[in-house]
């Protein structure tokens, strides 16, 4: 043993020469980049302590994949190298993997997702802040089966609460936050039965007006206007005649602003505390859809800071959700580009809260609530456009059928061949153009969700917890844990 020893510390002023393997890779860029992050892990230290504040970060439908390709364009975009670079919250020195089964599918909608994420119950698809013991569409299920949502109970615990989304505001996930449903579509009145009304079962829209004082969210922030507003009446189409905004603004009286324009949300007066901005009839245009579509809609970003701003106001506190929602939508039309300008509008709408917020008391969040069914497949040289065709420039690679096809595609989705159709080849089209649908293996008119887990980031306190492979539902746990919130009597519920 002794003598070994000798013989190896004998030989190590050998290794010191430049053409040793561990000068080689001492000098080599990728070893240095690595040691640095190692020793970036190193100095990290866990904030134990207790979160004033929690911000959930939710990007609809973005999957690992999704993440891998939207960070690799995101610096494409940047001239810089695509693939090293990372969106804001890759830098967050926390992780873990999200196992988002539902309570009664392999994979989930956005409407069990949230549940699962808001109040630490997985349930049905379809459902939101209901139990598993409540039935999809089944008005008399929502009896007995309502779950305190995380929002909720940030606000009996006398914080602020809010939920911004690049969707209506009444769409699956930002509902998450305030409504319990057996539906995710009755976002309006116009959208249920008439036997669901008669049963006493309110729409999304009533939910979130109607909410009791001590439960009424503070900041709502994104698209579906038509929902709040009666038919006839600009882009209404409520059938009952009434406009939910002149209620919300009569009910949350002074300090509060109902604001359509993204000009009047920069305008709100310094003292606002409750927020209620309705900036598109329906969902909040894409990106790629600014110039044409988006005159007076502010950017995720604008609304997420904006709602930090008014979330402050209270010296206790707030939770609050910012919802990247179109990431999904750009997956279900097989549009890669807007799956990934999306996911970049996300990336920089947390870049911007990390600038706002102290970490030591706020604890950030970032995750999906289910993947898509996109692939990056091979073989395609560093740097190249990453929505472009796979294989070298002007040398494809070709599958069975003579034609090139795309590093992205889906599995499933609408840019697949229909009945005898055959595939395009990629090779002859503008795969980069805004409009360009990726090819899927088997047309369906909208992409399915993937039922893969998803990644969590997270910074802040008790952010250390999120490790590991985890349900979906735990992530509640962390969030109300970080709040100081265990096994705080469930006081009162709606
Ligand atoms: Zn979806």
């Amino acid at each position: 043993m002794i003598r070994s020893l000798a013989l190896a510390l004998v030989a190590i002023p050998a290794l010191a020469s430049a053409q040793t393997p561990a000068a080689v890779s001492a000098a080599d860029p990728y070893f240095k980049a690595g040691e640095a992050a190692l020793a970036r892990q190193m100095a990290v230290v866990p904030n134990t302590g207790k979160a004033k504040n929690v911000i959930l970060f939710l990007g609809d439908g973005m999957g690992i994949s999704t993440v891998t390709a939207a960070r690799i364009y995101d610096g494409q975009q940047k001239g810089l190298d695509g693939e090293s670079n990372s969106l804001s919250f890759e830098k967050l020195p926390y992780a873990a993997l999200s196992k988002t089964y539902s309570h009664d599918t392999q994979v989930t909608d956005s409407a069990a997702g949230i549940t699962a994420i808001m109040t630490g119950v997985k349930t049905r698809n379809k459902i939101i802040g209901l139990s598993g013991a409540a039935i999809g569409g089944r008005c008399e299920s929502e009896k007995g089966t309502a779950i305190q949502t995380l929002a909720e109970l940030a606000k009996l615990h006398g914080k602020a609460a809010g939920a911004v989304t690049t969707t209506r505001v009444t769409h699956a996930t930002p509902a998450g936050a305030y409504a319990h449903t057996a539906y995710r579509d009755w976002e309006g009145d116009a959208d249920m039965p008439a036997a669901a009304k008669q049963a006493g079962c309110k729409d999304i829209a009533r939910q979130l007006i109607e909410a009791p004082e001590a439960l009424r969210m503070d900041v709502i922030m994104g698209g579906g206007r038509s929902r709040f507003l009666p038919k006839g009446q600009d882009v209404g189409a409520r059938a009952d005649g009434r406009d939910l905004t002149a209620e919300w603004l009569k009910a949350r009286g002074a300090g509060s602003a109902y604001v359509t324009t993204v000009d009047q949300l920069k305008a709100v007066p310094s003292d606002t505390r409750h927020v209620l901005g309705l900036f598109a009839p329906e969902h909040l245009p894409y990106e790629v859809e600014r110039a044409k579509l988006g005159q007076g809609v502010p950017t995720l970003a604008e609304m997420a800071t904006a709602a930090v701003d008014v979330l402050s106001r209270n010296p206790n506190g707030y939770f609050l959700m910012v919802e990247g929602g179109k990431i999904d939508m750009g997956s279900h039309l097989n549009n890669a580009k807007r799956t990934l300008t999306e996911t970049v509008e996300f990336s920089k709408a947390i870049a911007a809260v990390l600038a706002k917020v102290d970490l030591k008391d706020t604890l950030v969040v970032v995750t999906a609530d289910h993947s898509h069914g996109l692939v990056i497949s091979g073989y395609s040289a560093r740097n190249a456009p990453i929505l472009g065709v796979a294989g070298n420039e002007g040398d494809p690679v070709r599958g069975g059928d003579g034609k090139a096809y795309t590093t992205l595609m889906f599995v499933t989705g609408p840019g697949g061949p229909k009945g005898t159709d055959t595939r395009r080849d990629p090779a002859k089209e503008d795969t980069e153009d805004a409009e360009y649908l990726q090819d899927s293996v088997v047309n369906l008119p909208s992409s399915a969700h993937a039922g893969e887990d998803v990644g969590v980031f997270a910074d802040g306190p008790q952010a250390y917890l999120l490790r590991g492979v985890v349900e979906e539902s735990y992530i509640f746990q962390v969030m109300r844990h970080a709040f100081g919130f265990d096994g705080s009597a469930a006081a009162k519920t709606r």
